[in-house]
């Protein structure tokens, strides 16, 4: 039942211990990075003023724009030589934050995946189909090796194409799968073009959920249409990527890894602790990565700690569901995207007038992402042909930043409501 016996249920105190020993390294080490070398002086701090794990208030948080600002190896905290891998967070190709792992870092984070699996009840005899992209997206190669150190039979199937995917599931005789919940409903509707039933004709019995916000609605509609049981599962690029937090069977909140991140939850106005249970940002400090050691790092998304302790015995504190972000970030079909990208790459057309609307559907479980943008009136008025090259143009455009395909509807300047008060970029109308 357990994959780490010793340290899933470790008790709390000596957890603290446990903890207290691995920030005082990290603290160490990070400061041989470019950034934190630098923090460190302006900020008058070294690994020896953190005596307690509450000390860790000293230390000044970390943000993503710090991360963009010191790309691309600001952060790193070893000899370059030292790095075997790197990741990025999903979404951009412009800048994204990219993370550097060492072997040790990639075996660590292996094992806390195999941890999580096993803790959702995948074991050796099961055929993994892993539905994620692979490459720079870190749920791809993050789950494979995870799944690969459990001993399961890994199906790296990568995202898409969605007849290939049920027919290897049928082929193979998959047993679990790691898909995107929003994914997994536009699945479902692939599998009744077919005339297939997944409850009957797959044997599927685990899913791992993640990479985007959903709903206990949606899991439980995802359960009900594929009769599998659909676990939770939490992360980000800047700590690993998946692997940070999972749901146990009892599927009541995810155990976050605390002999791996040390966890905060702040007040995103105050920057304050909230009281234990309180809702508020989550705050992370990597425990056990070398490579690139990242401190306060502030991940924007909503949620608590769940002060009790879990029937299932693991003495990790569970998070809940995220809740939301702070920030303005959107996630579509599992891509990260800021309206800032968008507005940017309008912005650089000819012809684009100042105000645009993002609209998000669910359609038939499939998610939309429609662009309203106001053009010129001269432009509006004149030649059909010419609107539509630069409707092509915009979608290009987008595309090529946010790295999903947009529908674009021009409109007239001024179409666009104007609020008084901060402009409204999206509507979100997706629901379960
Ligand atoms: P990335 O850095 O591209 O891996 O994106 C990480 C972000 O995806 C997180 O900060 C969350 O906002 C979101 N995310 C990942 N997994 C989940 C999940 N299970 N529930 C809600 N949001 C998630
Ligand atoms: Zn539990």
């Amino acid at each position: 039942m357990y994959w780490e016996k010793d340290l899933e249920t470790m008790d709390r105190k000596k957890l603290a211990e446990l903890q207290l020993s691995r920030l005082k390294d990290t603290l160490a080490y990070a400061e041989k990075s470019y950034y934190y070398g630098k923090t460190y002086k302006e900020k008058k701090i070294n690994a020896d003023s953190i005596r307690s794990l509450h000390d860790i208030q000293k230390i000044p948080f970390t943000t993503k724009d710090d991360l963009r600002e010191h790309w691309p190896y600001g952060f790193i905290a070893v000899d370059k030589d030292e790095l075997v891998r790197m990741h990025s967070s999903s979404g951009t190709t412009g800048r994204a934050t990219v993370i550097f792992h060492t072997a040790n870092d990639l075996a660590v984070w292996s094992n806390l995946l195999a941890r999580c699996m096993y803790m959702a009840g995948m074991r050796k005899s099961d055929v993994f189909q892993n539905m994620m992209t692979y490459g720079l997206f870190t749920g791809g190669l993050g789950f494979h090796y995870g799944a690969e150190k459990i001993g399961a039979l890994v199906i790296p199937a990568g995202a898409g194409n969605s007849k290939r995917q049920i027919q290897l599931m049928r082929d193979f005789v998959t047993t679990a799968v790691h898909v995107i919940p929003s994914y997994a409903l536009h699945l479902s509707t692939v599998f009744e073009e077919l005339k297939l039933d997944p409850r009957k004709d797959t044997s599927v019995k685990i899913a791992f959920l993640g990479a985007e916000p959903h709903t206990e609605k949606m899991r439980r509609k995802i359960e009900e249409i594929y009769g599998y049981k659909a676990f939770n599962s939490y992360g980000l690029s800047e700590m690993n990527g998946p692997g940070v937090a999972f749901e146990c069977p009892y599927q009541d909140g995810m155990h976050i890894w605390e002999d791996s991140f040390l966890v905060e939850i702040i007040d995103p106005a105050t920057l304050q602790p909230v009281a234990d249970g309180e809702e508020g940002e989550l705050v992370m400090t990597t425990l056990q990565r070398a490579g690139m050691p990242i401190l306060r790092y502030r991940t924007k998304d909503l949620t608590r700690i769940i002060p009790e302790l879990c029937s299932c015995g693991r003495t990790h504190r569970r998070i809940e569901r995220i809740k939301g972000r702070t920030d303005d970030m959107l996630i579509i079909k599992g891509v990260n995207i800021f309206p800032m990208q968008i507005e940017k790459k309008l912005m650089e057309i000819p012809g684009v007038g100042t105000n645009f609307l993002i609209i998000l559907e669910r359609k038939e479980f499939n998610d939309s992402m429609t662009v309203k943008v106001e053009v010129s009136k001269e432009l509006f008025s004149g030649e059909l042909k010419q609107l539509e090259m630069l409707r092509k143009k915009i979608i290009e455009e987008l595309k090529s930043e946010i790295l999903i395909t947009p529908k674009v509807d021009l409109v007239e300047q001024d179409i666009i409501p104007k609020g008084e008060g901060k402009a409204v970029r999206v509507i979100d109308k997706r629901k379960d």
